[in-house]
């Protein structure tokens, strides 16, 4: 008789279902060789009063999950008939199909790895009773695919009360953890205060960190794996990627962390360091001004970015004020003197709390301006004029706008020019060949006409590019 799990049956083990294990196996026609009968015996003994002592729903789930009309534990049976040493995991039939033709694979990992044969018969009845009551787990899962309970885990996960409280206190936890490597902490008094305040923070922010970014406010995104552990109930959810896993519990539903904490604790303590901070901040309020200063500094400044970048390269003091200004963030709103507010501060240089004091935005904007117009008179100074003179030899001056009507000449004409030719060309004497060529009507016919030929020839060869 063929089962759905591809096995047989054979009398009188009525309560155990005969698998082929390995590759390729034909039709078991008989099983137990003489000395495997005695175990066997024993195993249908076992297996049959704990099928019996299942209530009807396992019965039920157990037939499901082996797909059959009756219970019936499958028994590996290996190569010319004998018994495989081991039972089969009930992992071996989670979420999956097997065919008869291939047999059951043989993989370590989906057998248990004690030999039941070599066991003691207390110890093969508590085996037994083991493994039955795994087989009935695993059917409970088997009931629905893996989606389904990863959605349940993302639910309760999510509800989790320590998840829940992270996720109405992330604003403090980000700002605890962003105040924690602030600059700021160099300016805020007093020192003792802030030590203790960040001694405080490392032991309330531990259960928060040892959570992966990915996971904090609720699971992550990454594929999953999912592992069954019966003697919990539990389902383990895991992120290979985030290397992080949960524990979810199939009768209560919930979800348990490999950290668990207690949670009035905590959001005693996430309450008492925000407030510990904001104490610290109120006692620094010449730090408060000083920051609202640069804020508004900064909000004034915001127009003149253009001109601030134009002066970039200068050591001016207003330049270099405006310039570090400009890498700092302020939040939107006034800055107050508590955690949430003062996390939205972001000063690379804290030096300008202390030059905040002496600077006045209309100073600034004036040198600003000033230092602005005149980068834009030198740069004009520095602006190639046709006078410019770019080749000289005695009192002979070859001027830009000389240059410029050469090089135009050369880049229309079709003539291949050579030094020679040019400076011919250049000091306006009409030979035969100018002629010919149409040259002595070139604009730039006799341009040196004043020079001696071997001055021409220099100037040519040190400012003019021929070919
Ligand atoms: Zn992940």
């Amino acid at each position: 008789m063929r089962e759905s799990i591809p096995g047989f049956v054979f009398e009188p083990y009525t309560s155990l279902l005969f698998v082929p294990v390995g590759r390729k196996h034909p039709e078991i026609r008989s099983i137990g060789h003489k000395e495997e009968r005695a175990i066997l015996s024993r195993v249908q003994q076992i297996v049959s009063a704990e099928i019996a002592a299942l209530s009807p729903e396992e019965h039920l789930l157990l037939e499901q999950f082996l797909a059959a009309s009756d219970v019936r534990l499958p028994i590996g049976i290996s190569k010319k008939e004998r018994l495989y040493p081991h039972f089969i995991k009930p992992v071996m039939f989670l979420w999956k199909k097997h065919s008869l033709k291939r047999g059951l694979p043989l993989q370590d990992d989906l057998f248990y790895d004690v030999r039941y044969g070599t066991l003691s018969a207390d110890e093969l009845v508590f085996h037994v009773k083991q493994l039955v009551k795994e087989y009935v787990f695993y059917a409970r899962i088997d009931q629905a695919p893996p989606h389904t309970w990863l959605e349940k885990i993302k639910e309760a996960y999510a509800d989790h009360p320590f998840i829940s409280l992270a996720r109405s206190k992330k604003n403090v936890i980000e700002a605890v953890e962003v105040m924690n490597k602030s600059s700021l902490l160099a300016v805020l008094k007093y020192p003792e205060d802030l030590a203790f305040w960040r001694h405080r923070v490392e032991i309330v922010m531990r259960p928060y960190r040892q959570i992966p970014a990915d996971w904090k406010w609720s699971v992550c995104t990454h594929e999953k794996e999912l592992t069954l552990h019966y003697e919990e109930d539990a389902l383990l959810c895991s992120c290979p990627a985030c290397s992080f896993s949960v524990k979810w519990n199939l009768f209560n539903g919930r979800v348990e962390l490999p950290n668990e904490v207690s949670i009035e604790q905590a959001v005693k303590r996430i309450a008492t360091i925000e407030r510990q901070f904001n104490e610290i901040a109120l006692q620094s309020m010449n730090v408060i001004e000083g920051l609202r200063t640069l804020q508004q500094l900064k909000q004034q400044l915001a127009p003149y970015e253009e001109i601030i970048r134009s002066c970039a390269g200068e050591a001016h003091p207003a330049v270099l004020f405006s310039l570090s200004l400009r890498d700092a963030t302020f939040p939107e709103e006034q800055i107050e003197p508590d955690l949430l507010s003062l996390s939205h501060v972001k000063l690379p240089d804290v030096t300008l709390l202390k030059k905040a004091e002496h600077i006045r935005f209309d100073t600034l904007q004036k040198e600003l301006l000033q230092l602005h117009e005149e980068l834009k008179e030198q740069a004009l100074l520095r602006q190639p004029k046709p006078t410019d003179v770019l080749f000289h030899i005695g009192e002979f001056h070859l001027t830009r706008s000389d240059v410029l009507a050469v090089t135009d000449f050369l880049q229309e004409t079709d003539i291949n020019m050579t030094l020679h030719l040019l400076a011919q060309l250049l000091k306006g004497t009409a030979t035969a060949k100018i002629r010919q060529l149409e040259l002595h009507h070139a604009s730039i016919f006799g341009l040196l006409a004043a020079w001696p030929d071997k001055y021409i020839v220099k100037a040519v060869k040190a400012a003019i590019p021929l070919g």
